[in-house]
């Protein structure tokens, strides 16, 4: 469709072409009549996401009802899966998805335009005195779904509730060590649920960690230290997580550890970690201000759900032999790697 605009002053013609598009989605009825838990799972992702109302139609498929829409549809397009979406526009030919945060992804989120020069300094000018959803936006704005948010624990919580707030694109990774507790397992799909995400896992890989366990143990690092285990188990991980992406962020705060955490920055360049033009990662830290308190505060007022464990005395949570609850006095990091030298109780994912 071409539209046609003209200025009073000038009587110039400006053409603006606007391309119509049109999303339908298919649901199924199944045949004792209740709706498909998969397809009322997406619709709740959508409306979570505020997408619900780019659905322009929702036509139904009615197991055993060969003639019901949705049938029809599925049987024109050939699925046979349910939900699915079919994207139609003027331009090109028909777009079918049957993964909804393949759907979202491809055709609702706004994509960043990649060309914006970001440079640390200024950021961190910029970002000097406000608040982290702040901050986050504007990396959000900056990298689009190549900005990654590390997620774990309470911190990371809040960042995915911030992103998803400021209504931007983003993307979110968890590391699975194969040695979490099982209710951060658990927790792990509320979190997904809640917000409607995806999350992306990333695991040890089997060539490095069979011979390593094989040899050593599942528990070597308790008379070893732990950097190898944390090496094979997070750090590498860490490194295929971030492949490809422009820029990172995390739930760092300066007060989680005096002795490795107190000259951190809002904005940094993460030189371990190069993007596919040879250049380093942005690390956007973005709750680097905010106390223990404002983070749990943060949590409360917004019934933003966190890992049971802290209810059961666990403050700062990582893999489950290597994390205890904290004792009265003690500061917040002492449960973690509690045999080791305070100046030693990172896991190596953000060391310069
Ligand atoms: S925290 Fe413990 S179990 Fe987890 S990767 Fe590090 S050393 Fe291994």
């Amino acid at each position: 469709m071409i539209c046609q605009a003209h200025s009073p002053s000038t009587f110039r013609t400006a053409r603006v072409i606007v391309i119509l598009m049109s999303i339908l989605m298919v649901k199924k009825i199944l045949l004792d009549g209740t709706p498909c838990r998969k397809c009322s799972q997406a619709e709740e992702i959508l409306r979570k996401r505020g997408y619900w109302d780019r659905i322009d139609t929702v036509v139904y498929a009615e197991e055993g009802m060969a003639e019901s829409e949705g049938m029809k549809l599925a049987a024109e397009y050939n699925v046979d899966l349910a939900p699915f979406f079919i994207v139609k526009d003027e331009e090109a030919s028909d777009r079918l998805y049957t993964r909804v945060f393949e759907f979202i992804k491809k055709e609702l989120e706004v994509p960043s335009s990649g060309t914006a020069e970001y440079d640390v300094v200024v950021a961190n000018l910029k970002y000097d005195g406000i608040e982290p959803g702040m901050i986050l936006d504007d990396a959000q704005g900056a990298f689009g779904g190549e900005l990654i948010l590390a997620f774990s624990g309470a911190e990371d919580v809040v960042l995915i509730d911030l992103a998803v707030k400021n209504g931007k694109p983003f993307s979110v990774f968890c590391l699975d060590t194969g040695r979490l507790h099982s209710e951060t397992y658990t927790y792990l799909d509320i979190v997904r649920d809640h917000f409607g995400i995806n999350i992306e896992i990333s695991s040890p890989s089997p060539v490095l960690l069979e011979p390593f366990v094989s040899e050593k143990g599942l528990n070597s690092f308790y008379r070893e230290g732990h950097s190898e285990c944390c090496g094979i188990r997070k750090v590498e991980p860490l490194n295929r997580a971030l492949k490809g992406r422009r820029a990172w962020a995390t739930g760092l705060r300066r007060d989680q550890s005096p002795a490795t955490r107190s000259d951190l920055k809002h904005a940094e360049y993460d030189t371990g970690h190069l993007n596919d033009a040879g250049k380093p990662l942005v690390k956007i830290n973005p709750l680097l201000d905010w106390t223990s308190s404002q983070v749990w505060d943060y949590i409360r007022i917004n019934d933003v759900p966190y890992n049971p464990l802290h209810d059961s005395g666990y403050r700062s949570i990582g893999c489950q032999p290597c994390t205890r609850p904290l004792r009265p006095g003690e500061h917040e990091r002492a449960a973690r790697w509690w045999w080791e030298n305070d100046t030693k109780r990172e896991c190596g994912l953000h060391m310069k």
